[in-house]
């Protein structure tokens, strides 16, 4: 499995979501997690928010630690604009013009949502559960970033990384009194709900056209390749999610 899409190509350790910029000065990439979870824990390095894993990963991809914006999670729905790296707390949102600065969301299940405006340049990611999808974080994401810069929302780029999907999303009766119908399966007796179906709901109300729109194929739970998974595997490890503009624009 190489080139997924036109936009998506999966390499043995990461996804890279190419179509976030048309010069290729903006980069989104998630991590690919390798191997099964350890028995045990891996013992949490850097300030809890990064494991020896993501630091291998982050080596390999040459990003420093020092370029990262952190988020503490917590499945709210609060963004905000960051000038430098560093680690935020009761963050699930950033976005930035500023080259060099990368922006990170670490997922299991839920999905990170990549927002490009290229002609900026500046970017955006936020993190999306059942939660983050409730309070429309990605349009609050979307909005900010608009407000800052009033670009075309035909010009705004987006991606979705690996996240549950409906096909092992099951959840519980409350559900219904969350979600339209629109975005939930019955199977029997069973409730499914659709997590991309809302998101994509969301950025139609922001105007983002469908097209400029990638999604990761990956179910994080039955995905063919490996990818960490909350529910599966009730795992500590996360995917390691960042976008990053590569360089500033010339003038
Ligand atoms: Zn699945």
């Amino acid at each position: 499995m190489n080139k997924t899409n036109d936009f998506i190509k999966v390499s043995p350790a990461s996804i890279h979501y190419l179509s976030l910029s048309p010069n290729g000065n903006i980069s989104g990439i998630t991590s690919l997690a390798g191997k099964p979870p350890a028995p045990a824990p891996a013992p949490l390095s850097y300030p809890g928010l990064i494991d020896d894993e993501a630091r291998r990963w982050l080596a390999q991809e040459n990003i420093p630690v020092s370029r990262l914006a952190l988020a503490r999670q917590v499945h709210g729905a609060a963004v905000r604009r960051v000038t430098r790296a560093g680690i935020y707390p009761d963050s699930d949102g950033f976005f930035t013009d500023l080259p060099q600065l990368s922006l990170t969301i670490r997922t299991a299940d839920c999905a990170a949502v990549l927002v490009s405006f290229p002609q900026v340049p500046a970017i955006g990611i936020a993190h999306a559960g059942w939660r983050g999808a409730r309070e429309n974080i990605v349009g609050r994401l979307l909005e900010e970033m608009f407000a800052h810069w009033p670009v075309d929302p035909a010009s705004v780029q987006v991606a979705l990384s690996p996240h549950i999907k409906a096909c092992c999303y099951r959840v519980g009766t409350e559900f219904s009194g969350f979600f339209p119908p629109e975005v939930l399966y019955r199977r029997g007796e069973a409730l499914y709900f659709d997590l991309e179906k809302t998101l994509l709901s969301q950025l139609a109300q922001q105007r983002i056209p469908a097209k400029n729109i990638a999604v990761a194929p990956f179910c994080t739970v039955c995905a063919p390749i490996p990818l960490y998974s909350y529910r599966r595997d009730k795992t500590p490890q996360r995917l390691f999610n960042l976008i990053t503009i590569e360089k500033a624009q010339s003038a």
